[in-house]
């Protein structure tokens, strides 16, 4: 992968690049619509995402190539940026802006994208292409920043540069990955533990259902006040800031508060799937990929039934999913009504299980799905085989 890439950046920029970086895209493996209320989700990094290579040149511009992408952009070093248009280079611009902001001096980059992962499918290439590109900055220049502090600056260009509503999760995942772990995060304090997750003989199967994710954002905005609703409720009984602190059983004692019977079902998904991070945790350090498998299926059934943020889609892959004796458990991931489904498949079934999830899926939706195979993969970092760090 890196020889090619090194090949289109001295075919591009007719000299070789003198830095590289990698980081990953994320899946989050269960504790899904939790982050906004404060409880534990469960994200890993996986094995493909974003790469940057890099050669400084003394032109005072920033230039952008993505092999991703038609457009590439020439832009002048300056204090400050805004958000300018729709165009790609609007993610690591947004990251110069915060550097520059700071009081960084930087100097003039050429700069080559190329992501090995699905594109605005819900994996987080932005918090990837967002991450690679901080990282690479703080590295470059010296700048000091704590890996931490480059996961808020990422979010913040996401949420206030490129103006997404997000949690943090996304740019933790790529950030703080490791391979063969899992992050168990708590949203609220931003602890988090690391849990060995030795997959075995299984592998990450991630399927695309290709489906464009066109409600998520007005649906997400509702649940958000959903659970508003219903954390306003208990809280004439509980002194509670947000709903996952509670368990099911305190949730149980106090529930009646909760008038509203849709407020009610998504109240009960988010305390049971907060609850089942915790189980989910237990069983992966346990190398309990059945009891993990189960927890899985169970989210997605809650997501469905109680959240109502699945749809055919999802529903279709996770069905077929439950018919393959090779699955260990699947579940919708993301924020939902469209973009990606996980699966824990068998390593040496996985190619007839994609073959026949797709089929199958096609049969029943009209298109076809993309279908992958991932292990649990590090974050981000530098690129070693590049001749500057060899
Ligand atoms: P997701 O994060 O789920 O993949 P988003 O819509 O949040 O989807 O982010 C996708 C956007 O991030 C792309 O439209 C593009 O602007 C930017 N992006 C991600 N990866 C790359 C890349 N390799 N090259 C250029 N831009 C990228
Ligand atoms: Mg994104």
């Amino acid at each position: 992968m890196t020889q090619e890439l090194l090949q289109a950046f001295e075919k591009h920029y007719s000299k070789p690049a003198d830095y590289g970086y990698f980081s990953p895209g994320r899946v989050n493996l269960i504790g899904e619509h939790i982050d906004y209320n404060g409880g534990l989700v469960m994200p890993c990094a996986v094995t493909f995402g974003t790469y940057l290579l890099i050669s400084p040149n003394e032109d005072n511009v920033f230039r952008f190539k993505s092999l991703n992408f038609e457009d590439e952009y020439t832009i002048p070093l300056k204090d400050s940026y805004v958000k300018d248009g729709t165009g790609w280079f609007n993610y690591p611009i947004g990251v110069v802006h915060h550097f520059v902001k700071d009081g960084h001096q930087l100097g003039g980059l050429d700069m080559l994208y190329f992501g090995n992962i699905p594109i605005g499918s819900g994996l987080s290439s932005s918090a990837s292409i967002e991450v690679v590109t901080a990282f690479a900055l703080n590295t470059l220049y010296n700048a000091g920043y704590t890996k931490l502090e480059l996961v808020k600056m990422s979010k913040s260009v996401e949420n206030n540069f490129i103006g997404l509503a997000s949690g943090i999760m996304d740019q933790f995942a790529v950030a703080f990955g490791e391979a063969n772990k899992a992050l168990m995060l708590d949203c609220e304090t931003l602890n988090y533990e690391a849990v060995d997750s030795n997959l075995g003989e299984y592998v990450l199967a991630i399927i695309n259902t290709n489906k464009p994710r066109k409600l998520a954002e007005s649906k997400y905005n509702e649940r958000v006040s959903e659970c508003a609703t219903a954390l306003a409720a208990l809280q004439t009984d509980l002194q509670i800031t947000n709903l996952c602190e509670i368990d099911a059983e305190t949730f149980n004692k106090h529930k009646h508060l909760i008038t509203d019977p849709i407020v009610l079902k998504r109240a009960t998904h988010v305390v049971e799937e907060n609850d089942r991070v915790k189980l989910a945790a237990k069983a992966l350090s346990e190398n309990n990929l059945d009891e993990f498998g189960r927890l899985m299926y169970a989210s997605h059934d809650s997501l469905r039934d109680l959240y109502e943020v699945s749809g055919v889609e999802l529903d279709s892959v996770v069905e077929y999913a439950r018919t393959n004796p090779n699955v260990a458990g699947a579940r919708m991931t993301g924020a939902g009504f469209g973009g990606c489904a996980i699966a824990l498949v068998k390593g040496d079934a996985f190619e007839d299980f994609a073959k026949e999830c797709a089929a199958c899926y096609t049969d029943k939706i009209g298109y076809a799905p993309d279908v992958y195979s991932s292990l649990i993969g590090n974050g981000v970092g530098v690129l070693n085989d590049i001749p500057a760090h060899a």
